[in-house]
């Protein structure tokens, strides 16, 4: 393993109806004005909405309500958010849903604590805030197949033989799948969600990078798709991984062999691809460009702004260039 350090100072509270424990134990300990953030009406039909409400009035807060966090959320929405919680002098941000409420939050956490735009901070003077309005999460979903794609990422990444990292990585692969199965099954087990949601915290609470290069070039690629087409992460996710792999399977020909062999118990690296393809397809995400909820149409057109502006990764098992993902993404369509 390379040299690293590694801390991860995030309290967990973990199981079915949890939230309430959660939150009587921690709320105290944020300050007056709490903003309760999350998307549209699942949060609401689902029950949770009260139920937090409720928490957050019997824990003596003073709440602002600020919702309609979209997938793939903008820089807008962003905005929007942090101009709110510095208008409400905001002390502590509560996020309510999945991955795209809690980033979104993330960075409304970090912008409503300086004036300058965050963006510019970023992509111009290459400065990153420090401080951040605290905040928690209510995690009500992931996305499964985002899990197995950040899993599998890191684990192709360059590492040296052995480490921990990458068997911890090929475990929780193996384990999204199985679950992932049970919820092919039946869609209410309970405990094969919970499985699911600790394996999403596993993939990318920085457990499997320590001390090794990451791949994430599938990431990157989908990023820059859902930029241009605000395609669903985890399905854009899904339609590029198997073409990707194909691509690079003769680069990293140990790796593949271990990821068939310890995922999905199959005998070559080829067939390891293959049966993540298969797998794909009975999960019923979608396969081609054109089963992707896109709200603009996905042509060769589009897809060559994607290869043009993606960022390209040196680490993986073999740098692409321009040309190779545009390839790529038009064997997609
Ligand atoms: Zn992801």
């Amino acid at each position: 393993m390379n040299k690293f350090t590694f801390t991860y100072p995030t309290k967990v509270y973990y199981g079915e109806g949890i939230a309430s424990e959660a939150l009587r134990q921690e709320l105290p300990k944020a300050g007056k004005t709490v903003m309760l953030a999350y998307g549209g009406g699942s949060l609401k039909k689902s029950g949770v909405y009260d139920e937090l409400k409720s928490l957050l009035a019997q824990a003596g807060k003073e709440v602002v309500d600020f919702s309609g966090i979209m997938p793939n959320p903008t820089y807008a929405k962003v905005q929007e958010g942090a101009k709110l919680a510095k208008e409400r002098h905001v002390d502590f941000i509560l996020a309510a849903g999945g991955g795209s409420v809690i980033d979104c939050c993330k960075v409304i956490s970090v912008q409503a604590m300086t004036e300058e735009d965050i963006w510019n901070m970023e992509y111009q003077s290459g400065k990153f805030p420090a401080a951040g309005i605290p905040m928690g999460a209510v995690v009500t979903a992931s996305g499964a197949f985002d899990t197995l794609s950040h899993a599998m990422e890191t684990y192709l990444g360059n590492s040296d033989a052995d480490n921990v990292s990458d068997d911890v990585a090929l475990a929780v692969m193996r384990n999204t799948v199985v679950n992932m199965r049970r919820l092919l099954e039946n869609i209410n087990d309970m405990q094969a969600r919970g499985n699911l949601m600790w394996d999403s915290a596993m993939a990318e609470n920085g457990i499997l990078k320590v001390g090794r290069l990451t791949d994430f070039q599938a990431h990157q690629i989908e990023h820059q798709l859902g930029a241009y087409t605000d395609c669903s992460h985890g399905q854009g996710l899904a339609v590029i991984h198997p073409v990707y792999y194909r691509h690079i399977l003769k680069d990293a020909p140990e790796k593949f062999a271990r990821f068939a062999k310890e995922v999905f118990e199959k005998d070559t690296a080829g067939e390891g691809v293959e049966a993540l393809a298969s797998f794909i397809k009975e999960c019923g995400l979608p396969t081609r460009m054109n089963q992707l909820k896109s709200k603009v149409e996905i042509t060769p057109d589009v897809l060559r702004q994607v290869a043009d502006t993606c960022n390209i990764i040196k680490c993986n098992p073999r740098e692409l260039n321009r040309e190779e993902i545009y390839e790529i993404l038009c064997e997609c369509l």
